[in-house]
């Protein structure tokens, strides 16, 4: 099976900058920044998307979760506030076929999105 995109940047193929990585996660900041701070979480293991994701997964969507507060205080956004967003498939605005949690912060955040 070809890496997805996202595979590449977690085996360090494809350069990112990357600010948090485990066994599990890989984290680093988006190639197109809509906010000053905006980060990529996403899971070694390629999941296609949160549609796609299984009660296998229940662990990993945990562990994906609780690391989202802990990058969020490391860029120093937490106590301000910040958006995380998944989009899911083509009406949701997915464009990397690899589950991945948006973190933005640094700015005040607008609702609805587009
Ligand atoms: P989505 O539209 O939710 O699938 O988000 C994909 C995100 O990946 C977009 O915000 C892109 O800017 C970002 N992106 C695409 N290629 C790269 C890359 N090589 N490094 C970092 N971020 C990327």
């Amino acid at each position: 099976m070809e890496k997805t995109l996202f595979q590449k940047i977690a085996d360090r193929e494809i350069p990112a900058q990357i600010v948090y990585e485990d066994d599990r996660c890989v984290a680093f900041r988006d190639i197109s920044p809509a906010a000053p701070v905006h980060i990529l979480l996403v899971p070694r293991k390629p999941v296609t998307s949160l549609a796609a994701a299984g009660a296998e997964d229940a662990e990993l969507l945990a562990h994906l979760m609780l690391k989202v507060g802990d990058i969020a205080r490391a860029e120093g956004i937490a106590e301000g506030g910040f958006r995380t967003v998944l989009n899911t498939g083509a009406d949701g605005g997915q464009t990397v076929p690899h589950l991945h949690i948006h973190i933005m912060g640094g700015r005040s955040m607008q609702w609805p999105p587009g």
